[in-house]
């Protein structure tokens, strides 16, 4: 089997499916098996009836004295089983699906499994699978995957997929398409699984504990594959001599002296570390690596406004176009505050094609242009007068493929990257091995500490009255929701239909807006800029306004489902608050009725570091809980986890390091299968020409 095959090549495979599978990224039988499940599920113990709650998904056992009454004048042909014998009443209904009352046969027993739903004091199992008790006890052993979906592509069609190209490929040896890419000697010295036993239990897992070595060595191929990556790249790219011509005095004190509040001391030496690389003898190449609100903004404008004062571009890039335009409309301020007089412009992805055109002809004419965008930036449409410096915010959102995209633009521009990943340095050296750091360890002295509490829903109306009086207070509030809208699969609130109940609980209080992932970016930024210019009140909102978005009236966070995020995501959104003078509160709200107090959650309510708050959340998850909650996504692995495998990172930098000390250019047989995949890489990445082995 070749792995470049489109996957149309799979038997079952027609156009509309392959198109389907476009839509979810996947191409070729390569991409199929590597498109790894984003969750598993295991089957549940079989539970007491009495003790089933609505939300959950529940198995329980039942044996048939009467089969299921069929409705089929419903319009939705209801099959319903009655299961006596309990309060409140419990009943097992399927829909459109008559044939039902043949299935389950009178005198036998059966396990039934699925969600629980509460409707008119009545408990009903919806839709649920039906298994013999023996067929379930099997299942119970297995883990099944649960894939990334879009409309149309159903999981089902997904695990045939991947269940055929893995037979293909692991059947036909002499191709041997699934050859291991690690020497024999690496994997034993780690002890690791081989790759094609690896690819086939990170899909079909024999047990929980295959699933979990599969997934170890996975994530090893992942990080030694980036880093010997990086280390490539960085042979040819050290140190390039820096070519701008400084004629004027620097900006610098006149900035210090007219900002409205005094730098901390560690704001201050990461400013003077970049305007140290800005006059000297090569590029900057320079991560600042800050939490949340520790004012890194000020640092890469000011950066920006001293290289615009010497007569260069600058470009700042935000991984969203929210982001984005707030940064635009923030450097504007600034200059003004400065006395700068320069063009600021916004490049981004939703403007229309008149002020795109504008962009681009400002972009192509002004010399000293300050320039804000998104990805759009590096289109091949952009033409730079001369950028002379590319900042990127956030970067551990745009992933390690687009790490240097933007410098490419440029004539050796200077490099300046911000992130808030909350990782030690000592991994920061690892993962951004070529670049020197800036840590900005300190919040501005000024602010007060946020408080949090973790509550359950009864808790629900106090948390709106108190959102209430805040409103009243004229101050503004973010609601988050794990979901855009209601779905079939997960439980949680969804921004859809919250934003009704909200908008009825708080009709003549508070105007509210309403955002998510969905919708248009134009749409987005006129909610976005409501919320700026203080015309709604309230904002609910999917995990989009994790990044960055700086609202300082903003003075309450509430999550709802808080234990379905990562904590390190959880305290990003904490971060949104706390931005500005008054007292700010953070509501996190449990999606169930806690009984026992929920340990995650209070780690947060304790801390507000974010190294501490990784650590712990670390120590607290089980080996299980390894797919479920992913930390804030930083760096867009497919599978690792910077925080979660930091171990293993440090495993792959030594040994990505003693590869390359030993055999430099990877010529040697045993690095052959390594050797390959980089060049696949690097080709993927359409950076082939970035290094060459
Ligand atoms: P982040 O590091 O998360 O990007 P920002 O740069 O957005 O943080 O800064 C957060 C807020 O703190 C902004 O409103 C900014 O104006 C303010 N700020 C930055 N530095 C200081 C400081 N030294 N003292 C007081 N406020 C500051
Ligand atoms: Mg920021």
């Amino acid at each position: 089997m070749n792995l470049d095959a489109p996957v149309s090549e799979l038997k079952g495979i027609g156009k509309k499916t392959e198109e389907l599978f476009h839509a979810v990224g996947v191409y070729t039988i390569r991409d199929i098996l590597l498109y790894f499940p984003r969750d598993y599920i295991s089957y549940p113990d079989i539970k007491d009836p009495a003790d089933l709650a609505p939300g959950e998904h529940a198995a329980i056992y039942v044996h048939i004295t009467r089969p299921p009454i069929v409705n089929t004048k419903s319009r939705l042909k209801t099959a319903i089983l009655e299961i006596g014998g309990q309060a409140p009443e419990l009943r097992a209904i399927w829909f459109h699906q008559p044939y039902i009352r043949s299935v389950l046969k009178k005198g036998q027993d059966y396990i039934l499994y699925g969600r629980v739903a509460e409707k008119n004091g009545i408990l009903y199992l919806e839709q649920p699978l039906i298994h013999s008790p023996e067929q379930y006890m099997d299942l119970q052993k297995t883990v099944q995957p649960v894939y990334q979906l879009t409309k149309g592509l159903g999981n089902n069609t997904v695990k045939k997929a991947v269940d055929q190209a893995l037979s293909d490929c692991i059947l036909d040896d002499e191709t041997a398409a699934l050859r291991d890419r690690l020497p024999e000697q690496i994997r034993q010295k780690y002890d690791l699984c081989g790759y094609a036993y690896a690819i086939q239990n990170i899909h079909f897992p024999v047990d929980v504990n295959a699933c979990i070595e599969a997934r170890r060595r996975l994530v090893f191929d992942e990080f030694l594959l980036f880093l010997l990556q990086m280390h490539l790249m960085k042979e040819q790219e050290e140190k390039t001599a820096n070519h701008l011509n400084f004629t004027k005095e620097s900006i610098l004190p006149e900035i210090i002296k007219r900002l409205p509040y005094q730098l901390t001391g560690a704001q201050q030496r990461a400013m003077e570390d970049v305007f140290a690389d800005l006059r000297g003898p090569y590029t900057m190449q320079r991560l600042i690596q800050g939490d949340v609100g520790s004012g890194k903004t000020v640092i890469a404008f000011s950066a920006m406004l001293e290289i615009s004062g010497q007569g260069y571009q600058s470009a700042i890039m935000a991984p969203t176009d929210v982001l984005a335009r707030q940064h635009a409309n923030k450097l504007t301020a600034f200059c003004e505050q400065m006395g700068v007089d320069a063009p600021v412009v916004l490049l981004t992805g939703s403007l229309k094609a008149a002020q795109k055109r504008e962009a681009l002809e400002i972009i192509r004419r002004e010399k000293n242009a300050l320039i804000v965008g998104t990805h759009a930036l590096f289109q091949e449409c952009v033409e730079y007068a001369n950028l002379a410096l590319v900042v990127t915010d956030e970067q551990h959102r745009f992933g390690v493929k687009q790490r240097a995209g933007l410098a490419e633009k440029g004539e050796l521009p200077h490099y300046l990257v911000m992130s808030a990943t909350p990782i030690p340095r000592t991994l920061a050296i690892i993962l951004y091995g070529d670049l020197d750091i800036s840590v900005i360890d300190e919040v501005p002295a000024m602010r007060l500490p946020i408080k949090n509490c973790v509550v359950d829903p009864t808790w629900r109306s106090n948390a709106y009255s108190f959102i209430e009086k805040q409103v009243e207070a004229g101050h503004q509030v973010y609601i988050v929701c794990p979901l855009v809208e209601p779905s079939e699969e997960m439980d949680g609130e969804n921004v859809i239909e919250y934003t009704k109940k909200i908008r009825e609980r708080f009709k003549g209080i508070a105007t509210v807006g309403m955002l998510h992932g969905r919708m248009k970016p134009e749409e987005k930024n006129a909610v976005m800029e409501a919320f700026l210019q203080g015309e709604t009140q309230i904002l609910v909102s999917t995990t989009v306004i994790e990044v960055g978005v700086d609202v300082p009236n903003a003075t309450v966070m509430m999550v709802e489902n808080a234990e379905r995020f990562g904590l390190a995501q959880l305290h990003q959104l904490r971060g949104r608050v706390g931005r500005g003078d008054a007292q700010s509160y953070c509501i996190f709200m449990q999606g169930k009725k806690a009984n026992t107090e929920n340990e995650r959650l209070s780690i947060l309510n304790r801390s507000n570091d974010s190294f501490e708050i990784a650590r712990e959340d670390l120590k607290l998850r089980g080996p299980g809980d390894f797919f479920g909650i992913r930390q804030s996504g930083a760096f867009s692995f497919q599978l690792a986890d910077v925080f979660q495998d930091m171990a293993m990172l440090q495993k792959a930098s030594e040994e990505a390091k003693e590869i390359l000390a030993a055999d430099p250019d990877l010529s040697a047989p045993e690095h052959y299968m390594l050797k390959k995949e980089l060049h696949r890489m690097a080709e993927q990445n359409d950076s082939g020409e970035r290094f060459h082995i």
